[in-house]
């Protein structure tokens, strides 16, 4: 059977998170891939399947909202991109996992939604680690006090911490948020005890980076499906 370039491309992945896990001291395969799908057809969402993966991400509820139902057999989905307040009932129902919570109020909806839909939300809390306005995510300095709210919520299932590393090609910035970032997590573990223990850092240009700050979690789109044609 020829095996298709989505396969070669995640198989690259895979060897590399590998040798980076080893050379780390780290069991690989603690460490989970998410395939990011955004953009791309359900079709593609099928390859990659295929190929291996059981977790796949999209930026945006409309377009899972109709992605979702043609990708079988079923990954986990996860969100990994901003929520707005008008989406959150549609984002509980059709998302396993919402990765981008990252204000009390976006919560609380998140929370009562699942309540009423008879479960319990896994979310993970978004920080903003690189300081950019211009970027969705909790205050660093915000995030025990919001961690200890957010915890007591009926319908959520705080089950990690996400992060976007900056938008830059200077490794030292990248690493300086990244650091951060596992020390906030650490002590969240601490924290918030059972349950917490995902932390989500780490996308195409920077895995192996995040890979040596404690990332178990990536969120990889283009190294595994190629390049996007629209954003
Ligand atoms: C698009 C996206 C990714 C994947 O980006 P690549 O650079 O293609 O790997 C990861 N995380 C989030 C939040 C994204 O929006």
């Amino acid at each position: 059977m020829e095996k298709s370039w989505i396969a070669a491309n995640l198989e690259d992945v895979k060897a590399r998170v590998e040798r980076r896990c080893l050379a780390n001291g780290v069991d690989p395969s603690g460490v989970k891939i998410v395939g990011v799908t955004k953009t791309l057809t359900a079709e593609t969402a099928m390859e990659g399947i295929k190929a291996g993966l059981t977790d796949l991400g999209e930026n945006r509820v409309q377009e899972a909202a109709r992605k979702i139902p043609m990708v079988t057999p079923r990954p986990r989905w996860h969100l990994v991109g901003h929520l707005q307040k008008n989406k959150v009932k549609k984002a509980v129902e059709i998302f396993d996992i919402i990765e981008s919570v990252d204000s009390l109020e976006l919560a609380q909806l998140i929370s009562m939604r699942a309540c009423e839909e008879g479960k319990k939300m896994e979310t993970y809390l978004q920080v903003n680690s690189s300081y950019e306005t211009s970027k969705h995510g909790i205050d660093p300095g915000e995030i025990y006090d919001f961690a200890d709210k957010i915890n007591e919520l009926p319908g959520l299932m705080v089950s990690g911490l996400m992060t976007i590393g900056p938008l830059t090609e200077d490794p030292d910035l990248i690493k300086k948020a990244f650091a951060m970032t596992k020390n906030l997590f650490d002590k969240l573990q601490m924290r918030i005890g059972g349950g917490f223990g995902v932390l989500s850092m780490g996308m195409s240009g920077d895995y192996e980076l995040a890979l040596d700050y404690g990332a178990n979690a990536l969120r990889i789109g283009t190294a595994i499906f190629g390049p996007r044609s629209k954003e």
